[in-house]
């Protein structure tokens, strides 16, 4: 094999997100010489496309909301099954990265008296999210990217180099976290312009990848979301939970087809908007669950009272969590009282005032025009669910982001699991990653600080990575009966778009048994025909290529997802089955692990590639599980955990 450049740093940072930027910052100013690196631009990433806002109990637009508030609301958007020790730090450290954000410059809206103003969203019982209007997380990555290149200047005055403690790699993508002895030694990458590989040693990596979306045909994700972190967690020996549950938005465009799945921001029915089927009528008044019928008004009068005067008022059910509205638009489409594009209707326009509307969602205001040519101060638009987010990810330590198995691994934002068990509340993946991403980066910097004997990648491990990047080039020369199979090269576009298609279709919104068994098979298919994923021309930024090496990733999380739902036989949160329609407080504390099956896939590419186990949840907190009603908590724990 060639010779690889290699560099020798203290913590790889893999994402150049929320997550990893904010990961990176704390890593550098715990003194460690921290390398980003990142497959798109620097400051392209999904957090540069967050609208609504920033979940943080700050109070500033209503004194009752308080950190144990925001731990009740996600713990009861999630049904129960997050991590409870991630939802606690979780909603205690939230107001102070906030804070936070802006000594380090962040312009965020203000309320009448000069306090960062908060808005409502699904499942918050207070207006918690600090915004700034539709673009909030523009101006977060802004921020992170202002403070890292403050941090430059300061290393360039001190080291005479920009990027002595802290430099970013962007447009490279990294294709395997190498180990050496059972531990962490570094990443292997190539750099999407040139093709050519590198490897950054170093005895902590972060894993700040983001999510999966690009597995579906219908997302709201970009082409970066293909699952990386996930996969390179896994093959690295990590295990990832609660992969069942992906988050369907209940409001993305549906028309035209060319920009089918993009989101429609929540922030349009926190600040008003309702939801309407062809008939005129406000379902969402017909689908309020059990579970949360004390919480919701009952009629439309008191929940447009609501947001003049929250005290004395319920919320409208068009801010229940996104699963439940995501599940009843879906329903009414099904009913045939849908849109003429197959969504419903998300009226604004005879709500607010039209300057009203363009001062407060201006992106939405644009996104229309320009897209649809729909005026959304005039008429309503039209919105379906899309695929969004997922819940799951790299098990890792609460306190820490360490992954589970793996010394020297960290994972932190969407790539990791746990904090939103079975469904996310809006806003809460923005704090998320600034919480879990300065606890990663700070984490790792203490691991690579100790770290004496420093592991370096051997080369057999480097030979194997650059060897398994470089198939898609000889795809056409595997012969029949070779271990990889023999039969034409296959192109990657196709193989993507079958298996957008088979995930929409067959693991999409509503699930059932027979459907996700389909999945497997035809996942199957798409593993052993991926092995002979092909292309040509040369590495000089070749897509087809970069596809081709995303594909084993997609294939990867594709499965987890399959296995996991077909195993839980029960709805909650992102995860809603046909055949089993209800939740069942019996599975309220058992988590789904997926592992690599080690070996399995080289042999036959048409096993499964993963082993999935069942796991018990950590009990929760007697004094988090005393902020909670008994009549509630009845709704969700399992009989033992009541007794106890
Ligand atoms: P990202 O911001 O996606 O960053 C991932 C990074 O990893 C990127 O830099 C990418 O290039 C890099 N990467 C991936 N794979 C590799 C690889 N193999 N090698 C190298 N680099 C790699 N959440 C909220 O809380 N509030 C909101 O208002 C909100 N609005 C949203 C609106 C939209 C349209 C979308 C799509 C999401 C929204 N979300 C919102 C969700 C939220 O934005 C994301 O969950 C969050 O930004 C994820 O952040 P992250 O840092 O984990 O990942």
């Amino acid at each position: 094999m060639a010779h690889v450049d290699r560099q020798a740093w203290d913590v790889v940072v893999v994402g150049a997100g929320g997550a990893g930027l904010r990961a990176a910052i704390e890593a550098r100013e715990a003194g460690m010489r921290t390398a980003v690196i990142c497959k798109s631009l620097f400051g392209k990433a999904h957090t540069v496309m967050a609208e609504g806002g920033i979940a943080a109990s700050m109070g500033n637009v209503n004194e009752g909301d308080n950190w144990q508030v925001h731990f009740r609301d996600t713990m009861r958007g999630g049904k129960f099954l997050n991590h409870w020790r991630m939802a606690e730090l979780h909603a205690r450290e939230a107001p102070d990265r906030v804070w936070e954000l802006e000594t380090w410059g962040a312009l965020f809206d203000r309320t009448p008296d000069g306090r960062i103003s908060q808005r409502n969203f699904g499942g918050h019982e207070y207006p918690r999210l600090a915004h700034v209007g539709d673009r909030t997380g523009l101006e977060l990555i802004r921020t992170l990217q202002q403070k890292i290149v403050s941090l430059q200047q300061a290393d360039e005055r001190e080291f005479g180099a920009y990027d002595a403690r802290l430099k970013v790699f962007q447009e490279c993508t990294v294709t395997r976290v190498l180990k050496e002895e059972g531990k962490v030694a570094g990443a292997f990458c190539y750099e999407r312009e040139s093709g050519r590989f590198f490897v950054l040693e170093a005895p902590a990596v972060v894993l700040a990848t983001g999510g999966i979306g690009k597995s579906f045909k219908v997302t709201s994700n970009s082409w970066e979301y293909t699952g990386d972190g996930h996969a390179l967690a896994l093959l690295a020996g990590a295990s990832l939970i609660n992969m069942e549950f992906v988050q369907f938005h209940p409001t993305g465009m549906v028309w035209p087809p060319s920009v089918k799945g993009i989101l429609v921001t929540e922030s349009v029915r926190g600040d008003g908007g309702v939801l309407r089927n062809s008939e005129g009528r406000r379902f969402m008044f017909d689908y309020i669950p059990d579970v949360f019928k004390e919480k919701y008004a009952q009629t439309e009068a008191e929940g447009d009272r609501w947001y003049e005067d929250p005290d004395n008022n319920r919320r409208p059910p068009e801010l229940l969590p996104r699963d439940e509205v995501a599940r009843a638009i879906n329903a009414e489409v099904k009913a045939g009282r849908g849109s003429p594009h197959g969504g419903v209707f998300l009226d604004v326009s005879t709500r607010m005032p039209a300057e009203v509307i363009k001062r407060r969602l201006p992106s939405m205001h644009h996104q229309f025009k320009e897209l649809a040519d729909v005026d959304i101060t005039a008429e309503p638009m039209e919105v379906g669910p899309t695929c969004h987010y997922v819940m799951g990810g790299v098990e890792v330590d609460p306190d820490t982001a360490a992954a589970n198995g793996v010394p020297g691994l960290f994972a932190a934002g969407e790539v990791a699991g746990g904090m939103h068990g079975s469904n996310r509340l809006g806003g809460n993946s923005l704090s998320d990653l600034l919480v879990f991403g300065r606890r990663a980066g700070l984490h790792a910097a203490e691991y690579a600080a100790a770290a004496t004997a420093r592991p370096v990648p051997g080369e057999r491990e480097v030979d194997a990575a650059e060897a398994e990047a470089l198939r898609p080039f000889s795809a056409e020369d595997e012969q029949p009966g070779a271990v990889h199979d023999g039969g034409p090269a296959e192109n990657p576009y196709t193989l993507h778009q079958e298996l957008q298609q088979a995930m929409n279709d067959l693991v999409g919104i509503i699930r059932r048994e027979g459907e996700m068994a389909e999945a497997l098979k035809r996942l199957a298919g798409l593993r052993v025909r991926a092995r002979r994923a092909g292309v040509e021309g040369h590495r000089q930024y070749n897509p087809g290529w970069h596809l081709a090496i995303d594909l084993r990733n997609m294939l990867l999380v594709s499965e987890c997802v399959a296995r996991a739902a077909l195993e839980r036989e029960e709805s909650r949160g992102g995860h809603t089955r046909d055949d089993h329609p209800a939740m069942d407080r019996r599975w309220r504390n058992i988590n789904l692990v997926c592992e690599l099956a080690d070996g399995r896939t080289e042999a036959d590419p048409a096993l499964g590639q993963i082993r999935l186990s069942r796991r018990e949840t950590p009990p929760i907190r007697p004094d988090l599980l005393g902020l909670f009603a008994k009549e509630e908590l009845v709704k969700y724990l399992t009989d033992e955990e009541l007794s106890r």
